[in-house]
């Protein structure tokens, strides 16, 4: 079988195949076993895991992932790349490989298939492109997860890391705390792929929480708020969320109004100047349960009741 994680092996196998890189699908092909190995261990894969890959690319960490948990399923969307992976993978029985894009497969339905709908760990080299939605698909789909250890930019690691003061700090950065425990494991610079990329990455792990760290009455308008205050960056919360439009759960028409965010952070005692970016998750999620409960209290809304 071809080993695939270093220079030479990967390219003999790009060349039997005469493949042409797809910039379009974010093909960096990891080429440095070190990293590889690392990646292995920081997922603390074992032969009792179920894997899902995202982008197996030609197989590479696939054959490691083989090597160390009990099944391995991998999504590839570029068809060029699928008779490839059945050669590379050809001595592998625990790995299926399915030809779509990781943005329309049920994933659910994988995890029922093949891991009786117990958590399972996603372990990727992502296609920059598209990590945001990657993830926050993961998460807000419901999906029964153990673990994410995923190469993403260096740039996109920092933000879902980060805290409030930074300038990284943002929807992602509140999103997947709200879900989980990132942790930077690794910096990897760019000779460890080919082609190389023009900016830095790092492996993040996200253990995800059982229980969310913050209480919440409504997740969706906690995110609505979260969304709306960084979408305008550089507004003040009131002026932010004020015109952002937002409906009020459980209404059919209250929108959220500048009086209600002012009066939400006058009872919390922040200044009225404040803007999201100064916001904590526990802050952000504070405001969203009070704003709910006077909404509650609100004459319009009572009624209704
Ligand atoms: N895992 C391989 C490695 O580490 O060498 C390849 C990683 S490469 C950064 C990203 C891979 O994701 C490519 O194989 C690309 O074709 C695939 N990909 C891009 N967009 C995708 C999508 N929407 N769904 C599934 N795979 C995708």
């Amino acid at each position: 079988m071809a080993y695939l994680g270093n220079p030479q092996g990967t390219i003999a196998v790009l060349q039997k195949y005469q493949f042409r890189f797809q910039k379009k699908f974010g093909q960096n092909f990891l080429i440095d076993p070190h990293v590889l190995d690392k990646i292995i261990k920081y997922a603390q894969i074992g032969k009792e895991d179920c894997v899902i890959e995202i982008g197996p690319g030609i197989g590479t960490m696939t054959q490691y992932l083989c090597e160390s948990a009990k099944e391995v399923v991998a999504v590839e969307i570029d068809r060029n790349l699928i008779p490839i992976l059945k050669d590379t993978l050809s001595e592998y029985d625990n790995v299926t490989v399915i030809n779509e894009d990781i943005l329309k497969v049920d994933i659910n339905r994988i995890v029922q298939e093949k891991n009786d709908g117990r958590p399972v760990k996603v372990v990727a080299n992502l296609p920059y492109y598209i990590t945001t939605p990657i993830i926050m698909g993961l998460f807000e789909s419901g999906v029964p997860l153990d673990s994410v250890t995923i190469m993403v930019q260096k740039e996109v690691a920092d933000r879902m890391q980060t805290g409030p003061g930074s300038k990284d700090y943002g929807a992602l950065s509140l999103a997947v705390q709200y879900y989980a425990k990132p942790e930077i494991v690794a910096n990897v610079p760019p000779n460890c792929f080919m082609p190389r990329p023009n900016v830095g990455s790092a492996v993040i792990r996200l253990i995800r929480y059982d229980k969310p760290p913050v209480e919440v009455r409504d997740e969706r308008f906690l995110f609505a708020l979260i969304r709306a205050s960084f979408n305008q960056r550089r507004k003040t919360l009131v002026n932010g969320l004020g015109n952002a439009g937002i409906l009020l759960p459980g209404t059919e028409r209250t929108v959220l109004s500048k009086d209600m965010v002012l009066q939400g952070l006058q009872e919390m005692e922040l200044c009225e100047s404040i803007r999201g970016e100064a916001l904590t998750l526990e802050q952000f999620a504070s405001l969203s349960n009070l704003l709910l409960e006077k909404n509650g209290e609100h004459p319009d809304n009572s009624e209704k009741r």
